[in-house]
């Protein structure tokens, strides 16, 4: 293959397709939400299953949502330095596996964490590529009657999530994207809109460009 020399391209540069992308928010914001829609519209995109020392809801199963673990269990997995990040969020361990990051690159097109700040900040540390998002409510009083709404969380619970988002709100410097929760259907809009964007970065069809210049140029393949 001829080296790239098109406007803008630099020597040697190599089409990746794989998109990683994080998206956090305080509890009650929406990002789960988001994040099913998007994961229906994308099938492609494989979400980052994390493990958690927190108990399930009702509805969660164990290997869909989370990994569900004991304490013991993720410390042993800590120091066999099996995460590629981990943190504590309101009171329970949660970890992002190196091994849902490798099946992911193994078979998927791409790969969406719904990871807290923290977890964010290692990450990009990690992986410089990864695009992140954060999402917010609209205001304070609004995150509060989602979060009960949704009827999860008890009381104790509940008054801790939302006296830690105005500490998670602080780092929404850390993200390259900021989406507002407020219209459903608008913030849906502007998170799949940030995944079109994202596929169509020029690095992730640079092999596919200089397919078409050489073609161009009458060159044999
Ligand atoms: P998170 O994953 O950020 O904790 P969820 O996605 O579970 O938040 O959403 C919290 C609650 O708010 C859920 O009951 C959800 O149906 C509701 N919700 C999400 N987005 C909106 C929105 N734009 N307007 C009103 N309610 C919403
Ligand atoms: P929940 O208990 O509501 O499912 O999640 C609580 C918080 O933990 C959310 O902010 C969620 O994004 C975050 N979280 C879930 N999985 C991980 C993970 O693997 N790593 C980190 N750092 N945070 C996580």
């Amino acid at each position: 293959m001829p080296e790239p020399s098109g406007a803008g391209a630099s020597a040697g540069e190599q089409s990746d397709e794989f998109l990683m992308l994080i998206v956090s928010s305080p509890s009650g914001a929406g990002k789960t939400t988001l994040c099913n829609r998007l994961r229906g519209e994308f099938p492609g995109m494989r979400f980052s299953v994390s493990h958690t020392t927190r108990r399930p809801r009702p509805t969660e199963a164990s290997g869909r949502e989370y990994h569900f673990v004991s304490v013991d269990d993720f410390e042993r997995m800590i120091r066999g330095g099996g995460f590629a990040e981990w943190a504590r969020v309101h009171d329970h361990l949660y970890g992002t596996s190196l091994k849902e990051i490798e099946r992911a690159r193994a078979g998927a097109q791409g790969i969406l964490f719904d990871i807290d700040f923290q977890g964010a900040r290692q990450i990009r540390a990690r992986l410089p590529d990864v695009v992140s998002v954060f999402v917010l409510p609209p205001a304070l009083d609004e995150l509060e009657r989602r979060l009960r709404g949704r009827g999860t969380e008890d009381e104790a619970t509940t008054l801790r999530r939302l006296a830690n988002a105005k500490g998670e709100i602080a780092h929404y410097g850390l993200f390259d994207y900021v989406i507002i929760n407020d219209d459903l259907e608008q913030a849906y809009g502007r998170l799949r809109a940030i995944v079109y964007a994202e596929r169509s970065r020029r690095r992730r069809h640079a092999v596919r460009c200089e397919r078409l210049l050489a073609e161009a140029r009458g060159d044999r393949a």
